[in-house]
């Protein structure tokens, strides 16, 4: 897997890069589209172009079932633990089965992300990205569309009960809309929600329309945008000044950022037609308005993408602006 690169501990650094063998861990069973291979598939091409060079390379951790109750219920966290034993097949409907494993390696990416979490708010990195996370269809109560545990929501969880950060700001450009985040947070205005995904009238889960904008005192807090099946870097550009629009507007003192690489072009699971050029584009517009509201503080997480090249080149490309 990784055989160079990676600045030693004390080095400072732009950016902590979670890969490691405990997150590799989180991945299906073969045959499914979430297999165990997209972090080696991402290492081998960033390595490739030379970027781990100038990140730290930082170990994954297990999460406590305290921390993971941070947003989780605890009989969703029970459900996890207990899933082997109690053979169960699949976690939710028939998406999301249960592997040998799957607590502690679900475990891992929530701790992963916390240990990303610590890091940047200590000051050792701005920024992070931890490819195997982003985990945003996980809702409080239950597992959803390969999501385990949900790590973002226990980022946004903690920021605020540990660190006492209340505004922070998602974003989420997956194909998939990030429903495990926005129903948690619909009515919370702190939470500031921008998700650039594929209508759900097209796609799972189904949810994401645009007049989705917030509950009660939240109204307006969300912006959801949805492009037409096809759409590529064109659409994606047109619309991305609005979700920069959004967040300037917020003035968030934190940045959460899923960047998904499942809408590129050719992905087996959806329909859009991006190019790795939107995630880079993403990626250096929210590290200047990290740097410009958030003292610099964004953690990235790579959520879905099913191509394993595409993966590769995606997330090699937010890697590159964020490092
Ligand atoms: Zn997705």
């Amino acid at each position: 897997m990784l055989t160079s690169g990676g600045l030693r501990a004390g080095t400072s650094a732009h950016a902590c890069l979670y890969a490691d063998a405990a997150l590799a861990r989180y991945g299906f069973p073969p045959g499914h589209p979430l297999g165990a291979d997209r972090q080696a598939a991402f290492l081998k091409e960033s390595e490739r172009q030379g970027l781990l060079a100038n990140v730290r390379m930082c170990a994954a951790r297990s999460a406590t079932a305290e921390e993971i109750g941070r947003f989780h219920t605890q009989g969703h966290i029970d459900k996890v633990k207990h899933a082997e034993r109690d053979k169960l097949e699949f976690l939710d409907n028939g998406d999301t089965p249960v592997f040998p494993g799957v607590f502690e390696a679900s475990s891992n990416v929530v701790g992963a992300a916390l240990d990303g979490l610590e890091r940047v708010m200590k000051g050792e990195c701005d920024r992070s990205f931890q490819p195997i996370g982003g985990l945003h269809h996980a809702g409080r109560d239950h597992a959803a569309g390969f999501c385990v545990f949900n790590d973002l929501g226990v980022v946004i969880e903690t920021l605020r009960s540990q660190y006492g950060i209340r505004r922070v700001a998602y974003v989420d450009i997956d194909v998939h809309h990030g429903d495990g985040i926005f129903y948690a947070y619909e009515e919370d205005a702190d939470l500031a929600f921008a998700d650039i995904h594929e209508d759900g009238r097209y796609l799972y889960p189904g949810s994401g329309r645009e007049d989705e904008t917030g509950k009660g005192a939240a109204r307006g807090s969300k912006l959801n945008i949805a492009l037409k099946p096809g759409s590529g870097d064109a659409e994606f550009l047109q619309a991305w000044p609005r979700v920069e629009q959004h967040l300037v507007r917020f003035e968030p003192e934190f940045i959460v950022f899923q960047c998904g690489a499942d809408g590129l072009k050719d992905d087996p699971l959806a329909h859009l037609s991006y190019t790795p050029a939107v995630h880079a584009h993403a990626a250096k517009s929210l590290r200047a308005i990290a740097t410009r509201f958030a003292r610099g503080r964004l953690m990235a997480f790579g959520g879905g993408g099913y191509d394993r090249a595409n993966l590769a080149k995606a997330w090699s490309a937010v890697l590159r602006e964020i490092s």
